[in-house]
This record gives C-alpha cells, structure tokens and sequence, in this order.
C-alpha cells in the first residue's frame, strides 16, 4: 500500500485522494466523475489557480498568448510532452492575454513562460520553447 495522492480535478477543482497504485487505472474525480488524469494539457483559468497548484502531482504552467509565435509552435510539444507525462505530472495552459492578473502576479516577463508547481509552491522556471527531449530533460532534473 502506498501512501494515497492529493490531486485536484482538472474540471472541477475538487481535491480527489487517489491511492499511488491506482493512477493508472484512470481514476475518476469523486465530486464530478471526469477523470483526473489527463494525457492533454487542461487550460487553466485565473479561479482555478489556487486550487490546482495544490497536490501531491506537480503543474507544469504553460504560459502563452494567441499573438506569439513561438508559443504556437511550442503549443504540439507541450502536447506530446503531457502525453508522456501522464500520471507524472499535470499540465496545464495558461492564456496569459484573458488572465492577465494572474500573469501579472506570476511576474511574467516573457512568453512562452513554463512554471513548475509542486505542492502550492513554484519550484522551477524557464522561458522560451524549446525542443521536446530538452523539456523532458528540464523536467528530469526536477525529479519528474
Ligand atoms: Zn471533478
């Protein structure tokens, strides 16, 4: 038996408990049924912030707007990347022009912006895009 994971819901914000040997079955939220885990990235809007940086699962925060160029090529990546990170680590997408008081408070400079989350608390940051072996690397040394 492993100690059971605190992993909020990427639709509903609820803070499921899921037991370490279950993530890979798929499992559901207990509040809204969807499921917790997701191999895509979920967009992350400014009310949902507090409660999805919680949890024993770290957020990897793509920053990035519709205008920058960079970010639209990084968008494909982000997505192979939540693809092989599932059960891992969570990724989320954050619209940084229809959030801009969040953006404003995560103090970013320059986009695309990634920020690494891990129990309420940023503990990694990078900017620019940059290839998928090299994101996966960054994570690596993170522990993920
Ligand atoms: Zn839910």
């Amino acid at each position: 038996m492993t100690e059971p994971l605190l992993i909020p819901c990427p639709h509903c914000n609820g803070l499921n408990r899921i037991p370490g040997e279950r993530l890979g079955d798929s499992p559901k939220c207990g509040r809204c049924k969807s499921p917790v885990l997701l191999n895509t990235p979920f967009e992350l809007k400014q009310g949902d912030y507090a409660s999805q940086i919680k949890g024993d699962l770290p957020l990897l925060i793509d920053v990035w707007a519709d205008w920058c160029g960079p970010c639209k090529s990084f968008a494909p990546i982000f997505e192979q990347a939540a693809k092989q990170l599932s059960g891992r680590c969570r990724l989320a997408k954050l619209d940084s022009e229809a959030n801009q008081q969040l953006a404003g408070q995560l103090g970013i400079r320059s986009i695309p912006s990634l920020i690494l989350f891990r129990n309420g608390r940023e503990v990694a940051r990078q900017s620019g895009a940059f290839p998928l072996q090299q994101l996966l690397e960054w994570l690596r040394s993170q522990g993920i």
